[in-house]
C-alpha cells in the first residue's frame, strides 16, 4: 500500500514548486497576513512556509496529513465549490509520502504551541509543546527521499528555485494586501519581498520592477448587464513599449493562481494584430466566475482551468484588451 500511495503523492506534488503552492494556499485559506518561505537546495532539501495565520486546533494535528479527511471539508456546503476551489484534501497527505513533514502552529488564544512531525499520513509522535508567536510554520525536508529517479532528475535541473520565486511573485501582485518573501538559505536578502500595500501598481512595482510597472494599462470588464453579473475582470496588461521575448500571464480565477492556455494564446494574437511591432505581453488579470462556471479538474496536477462560455469570455477580453491598446497608442 505504501508503494501505491507513494506514486499517488509523486503525481499530486511533482515537483518542490508544486510543494510550495499547496502550502501558501493552505497558509492564504488560513487567513495570513505575512507568508515566508525559506529554499534550500532548490525545495530538495528542505521548504520552509511560515504564516501568522489562525493556526491549526490541538485536536486536528492527529488527522491533520490524513487523505480526504472529510470533516476537513464540512465547513464547504456543497462538492461543486469544493471542487471549484481546488480543496482535494490531499496536498499535505501527499507530502508526507514523499517527504519528511513538520508542523509548528498555535491557535489564537493558547499559551504555547505544538510540533508533530508526519511520516506515511500519520504523525510520528504525540504533538509536543513548544514555543510559538502565531501562525503555523511547515517544513518539508528531503523531498523525494524514496524517489531516487525524481531526485536526480531534479538535481539535474536545479531550476526549481527559480519556479519558486516567479511563483510567490504571481501571489505577491494578486493578495496585495499580504507581505511575501521567499528566500534562498543562506542569502542575505530576499528574491521577492513585498509589503502589503493597497495599491495593485506598486505591489507589481515592488516584484517586477519599473520597467514593467511604468509600462503598463488599467483593464477592467464585466458582465453587459449588471442585474446578472456573472462575469468580472480586472487587472494589467503591458503597452506599446514594454519589451520581452516570453509572455508573462499571470492569471486568477476566482482568487485562485490558474492556467488558461486559451486565453493566453488569445490574448497574445490580440498583441501581434494591434501592436505589430511590440513584444510579447505581460498580462496581470483576475476574473470573478460563478464557482460552477470553473473546471479546474481538467487534470488534478496541471492548473488548467476550462470555463463555460469558454469562447465568449475569451471574445469579451480580447475586445477590451484590443480597444485598451489602440488608445494608448494613439
Ligand atoms: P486542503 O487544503 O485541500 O483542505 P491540505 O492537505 O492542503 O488540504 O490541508 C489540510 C488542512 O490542513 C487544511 O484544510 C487546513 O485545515 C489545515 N492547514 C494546512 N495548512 C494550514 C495553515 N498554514 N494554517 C492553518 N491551517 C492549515
Ligand atoms: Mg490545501
Amino acid at each position: 500500500e505504501s508503494v501505491v500511495n507513494r506514486i499517488a503523492a509523486g503525481e499530486v506534488i511533482q515537483r518542490p514548486v508544486s510543494a510550495v503552492k499547496e502550502l501558501v494556499e493552505n497558509s492564504l485559506d488560513a487567513s495570513s497576513t505575512s507568508i515566508s518561505v525559506l529554499v534550500k537546495d532548490g525545495g530538495l532539501k528542505l521548504i520552509q512556509v511560515s504564516d501568522d495565520g489562525h493556526g491549526i486546533r490541538h485536536e486536528d494535528l492527529p488527522i491533520l496529513c490524513e487523505r480526504h479527511t472529510t470533516s476537513k471539508l464540512s465547513k464547504y456546503e456543497d462538492l461543486q465549490s469544493i471542487k471549484s476551489m481546488g480543496f482535494r484534501g490531499e496536498a499535505l497527505a501527499s507530502m508526507t509520502y514523499v517527504g519528511h513533514v513538520t508542523v509548528t502552529t498555535i491557535t489564537k488564544g493558547q499559551l504555547h504551541g505544538y510540533r508533530v512531525s508526519y511520516r506515511d499520513g500519520v504523525m510520528e509522535h504525540e504533538p509536543k509543546a513548544c514555543a510559538a508567536v502565531k501562525g503555523t510554520q511547515i517544513m518539508v525536508e528531503n523531498l523525494f527521499y524514496n524517489m531516487i529517479a525524481r531526485r536526480k532528475t531534479l538535481q539535474n535541473s536545479a531550476d526549481d528555485y527559480t519556479k519558486i520565486v516567479d511563483l510567490l511573485s504571481r501571489f505577491a501582485i494578486h493578495h496585495i494586501d499580504v507581505s511575501f518573501s521567499c528566500r534562498k538559505h543562506g542569502a542575505a536578502r530576499a528574491d521577492v519581498h513585498s509589503v502589503a500595500t493597497a495599491s495593485r501598481l506598486d505591489a507589481i512595482r515592488s516584484v517586477y520592477g519599473l520597467l514593467v510597472a511604468r509600462n503598463l494599462i488599467k483593464i477592467e470588464a464585466s458582465d453587459d448587464d449588471p442585474s446578472s453579473s456573472v462575469f468580472k475582470m480586472d487587472g494589467f496588461i503591458s503597452n506599446a513599449n514594454y519589451v520581452a521575448k516570453k509572455t508573462t500571464m499571470v492569471l486568477f480565477i476566482n482568487d485562485r493562481l490558474v492556467e488558461c492556455t486559451a486565453l493566453k494564446r488569445a490574448l497574445e494574437v490580440v498583441y501581434a494584430a494591434t501592436l505589430p511591432k511590440a513584444s510579447k505581453p505581460f498580462v496581470y488579470m483576475s476574473i470573478i466566475l460563478p464557482p460552477e462556471h470553473v473546471d479546474v479538474n481538467v487534470h488534478p496536477t496541471k492548473r488548467e482551468v476550462s470555463l463555460l462560455n469558454q469562447e465568449v469570455i475569451i471574445e469579451k477580453i480580447q475586445t477590451v484588451v484590443e480597444s485598451m491598446l489602440r488608445d494608448s497608442n494613439k
